[in-house]
């Protein structure tokens, strides 16, 4: 009889828990994009906003798994959170390609049903990482492009915007600065996140303006599947940002989870393997972050700082920038 209650009372908590039956509960983490993040180029004054934001960002994605919400939802609000935001290179605020125009690319990838959407190169579309769910959801397609993919947001009812509302003066000024210098620098981050729920079933959505003085129609790795972004339920969940030419090569966000799969290895080891000694070997600048089935997260990355957080079921979020 007492055994009974006992398990009675564990299953009664682990619901008040928001743990369902899935026994790590729930996990976010979060990325604001890689590069050349240092304490001399974010004062104090812009490390506090940073972290504010990104908290921000962990707190909306906390809101839907603590509820018992899943990993899709998750990923979803809490890139929305910096895609609104003129501090990331994602949605408001994106970076300018050679042209000086904003084109966005985003996609989100389900664990559970390896079903995944993207959209790239888009203008109008206040929130990619929305059409990319739509993408997967309501069309037959992975991938819309462009016009296409305005015309498909505009049907699903998505908020359309003039190409003015990405303007930041901030991006403009570093595309200036590198029309001058015809180089990459100072590059803005792109925006990412990857959640487990308390279902047990995972997520990722990256969503970016790619990279400054990009040339016109050039397509990066955060809107292709298993470069930019990947999920499964057997393995992991992962969002990466970075050089994208390099991130497409090499397949980096599938190769993590297969090589937990293959090789037998954990989340960190992979993830490090790939960002630390692949990638660099190659010249291949960025990072990712990552969490596998049972909540265990990775978030390396090869560059001087990256901005990311995490959040874990019934602790404190914890944000990152630098080394
Ligand atoms: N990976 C993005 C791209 O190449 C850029 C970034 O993450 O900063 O488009």
């Amino acid at each position: 009889m007492r055994a009974l209650f006992s398990v009675i009372f564990l299953l009664i908590s682990m619901f008040l828990n928001g743990q369902g039956l899935h026994g790590p509960g729930y996990v976010l983490v979060i990325h604001g994009g890689a590069g050349n993040i240092t304490p001399a180029r974010v004062t104090p004054e812009k490390q506090v906003i940073y972290e504010a934001k990104l908290k921000e960002a962990l707190a909306a994605g906390q809101k839907v798994l603590a509820n018992g919400g899943a990993a899709m939802d998750a990923v979803i609000a809490a890139v929305q959170i910096m895609e609104d935001c003129p501090l990331f290179n994602s949605g408001k605020g994106a970076v300018f390609n050679a042209e000086g125009k904003n084109e966005l690319d985003a996609s989100v990838m389900d664990g559970r049903s390896g079903k995944a959407g993207a959209v790239a190169g888009v203008t109008i579309i206040r929130s990619p990482v929305e059409a990319a769910r739509r993408v997967m959801d309501s069309s037959q397609h992975v991938m819309l492009s462009g016009k296409g993919a305005e015309a498909f947001a505009g049907e699903q009812g998505l908020e359309l915007v003039d190409p003015s509302y990405f303007y930041t003066d901030e991006s403009w000024q570093e595309y200036l600065k590198v029309k001058e210098r015809l180089e990459q620098e100072g590059r803005k981050g792109t925006v990412g996140a990857v959640a487990l729920d308390s279902h047990g079933n995972l997520a990722a959505a990256t969503s970016t303006g790619g990279m400054t003085f990009k040339k016109y129609g050039r397509i990066g790795d955060s809107p292709v599947i298993g470069a930019g972004t990947y999920a499964s339920n057997e393995s992991c969940a992962v969002s990466c940002t970075g050089h994208g030419e390099y991130f497409i090569r090499n397949s980096v966000a599938y190769d993590v989870s297969v090589r937990m799969l293959y090789l037998g290895e954990t989340v960190e080891q992979a993830a490090a393997y790939i960002i630390n000694e692949k990638l660099k070997s190659q010249g291949g600048t960025g990072g990712l972050i990552a969490v596998d089935k049972n909540g265990n997260i990775s978030m390396p990355f090869n560059t001087p700082g990256m901005f990311r957080g995490f959040v874990k079921h019934g602790a404190e979020p914890q944000v990152f920038m630098f080394r």
